[in-house]
């Protein structure tokens, strides 16, 4: 029997490849290869669609986090609080702006930083806030925000896994004073190789990303600070373009995927991802719990369901950070999330038979 794949990012191509063929055609005939009219125009679409005054291209979202930190002063000698619980370049972004992390644990259930863990972490230091909206789901943004108000902090979303992730009325990405993006291919709004941008409403902070993306300089061979090179290519811009067209349709059918395994899974010998109240979470990956982790994934892989984990080590245990000094115990909450958790398929191409092979491999699991 063939394989249920984790995600089949070659259908993406597939399914819109006249659309996306005609903008590669257009970018390689245009001969204009580097900050020109795709990125422009791309920079306006996505600042609308995510309801921000500006959107500014740049090289990854890796980067996207550093320019923003770096724009706002951020650096030796600050802190900037994190999840715990993220993918490592959350906090890769703070370090290499040369700030210290200060990392918070999650709220369980949603996987999120937790708001009222915030204001212990916060010291005569503390510059900024960095929540995730991991797998998907918007952090706690209204009781982050508050706390973030009261003591004068800036609040940096990382929006690298929540494309059209949707928190009250208003979508992730227009909720803190800035906001980062990766558009790395896996991710719901993918490009077709590395890119990522900044969104904002904050004049300044876009004024000085735009210079800084580009070696500080606005204009040609007149530098007025020294900036770095982290551009958006023409070609990933068209091609974003085009696929920022369907984002809306493929979120929504990651919903319907998510809801189906919401309820068939109700019941299952695992903990189900929580939606918190006022978030309308786009499903980058569908996490569920269990004490038993690795013997699920044994049996889901037995039976040809291919599964990953999101992440096996959390950042303070990595070898990268072993200079924090905090051993295993350190962020308790965490590291059980870290243990336990496992990403079951997801994504617009995943077919139904699938998603049903799915469910019953799951459902069969019982030791
Ligand atoms: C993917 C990702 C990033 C980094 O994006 P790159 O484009 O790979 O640099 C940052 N934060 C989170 C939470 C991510 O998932």
């Amino acid at each position: 029997m063939s394989e249920v794949p984790f995600l089949e990012l070659g259908q993406t191509y597939l399914e819109i490849k006249d659309e996306l063929d005609a903008a590669y055609q257009r970018v390689m005939n245009s001969g204009w290869y580097i900050l020109g009219e795709e990125v422009a125009a791309f920079e306006r679409e996505f600042a609308a669609y995510c309801g921000t005054k500006h959107c500014v291209g740049v090289g990854n979202g890796l980067e996207a986090l550093q320019l923003i930190l770096r724009a706002y002063g951020i650096g030796s000698g600050d802190e900037v609080i994190v999840p715990a619980n993220t993918y490592i370049a959350t906090w890769l972004a703070v370090s290499n702006s040369g700030a210290t992390v200060v990392p918070v644990e999650p709220e369980e259930r949603t996987f999120n930083l937790d708001p009222r863990r915030i204001e212990t972490a916060i010291t005569s230091r503390t510059r900024a806030v960095l929540p995730v909206h991991l797998y998907g789901q918007a952090a706690e943004m209204d009781a982050i925000k508050d706390v973030a108000r009261k003591n004068g902090l800036k609040v940096i979303e990382d929006a690298a896994q929540a494309h059209g992730a949707r928190y009250g009325n208003r979508r992730v990405g227009s909720l803190g004073d800035a906001a980062g993006w990766s558009f790395y291919p896996t991710k719901n709004l993918g490009a077709y190789g590395d890119a990522g941008a900044v969104t904002t409403d904050d004049d300044e902070l876009a004024q000085r990303v735009r210079l800084l993306r580009n070696y500080g300089s606005r204009s040609k061979y007149y530098n007025e600070e020294r900036g770095i090179n982290s551009r958006l290519d023409e070609l990933q811009a068209a091609l974003l373009r085009v696929r920022l067209k369907h984002l809306d349709e493929w979120n929504s059918r990651r919903v319907r995927i998510a809801e189906t395994y919401l309820n068939e899974l109700e019941g299952a010998r695992l903990l189900l991802p929580l939606v918190a109240e006022g978030a309308a979470p786009v499903w980058h990956l569908f996490v569920v719990r269990s004490k038993m982790r690795d013997e699920l994934q044994r049996q889901l892989n037995g039976l040809g369901v291919n599964t990953l984990v999101h992440y096996p080590v959390p950042p303070h245990l990595q070898e990268a950070y072993k200079d924090l000094g905090t051993p295993p115990g350190s962020f308790p909450l965490t590291e059980a999330i870290h243990s336990e958790v496992l990403s079951l398929p997801i994504g617009p191409h995943l077919s139904e038979s699938d998603q049903a092979r799915v469910v019953q491999a799951v459902k069969t699991f019982t030791t």
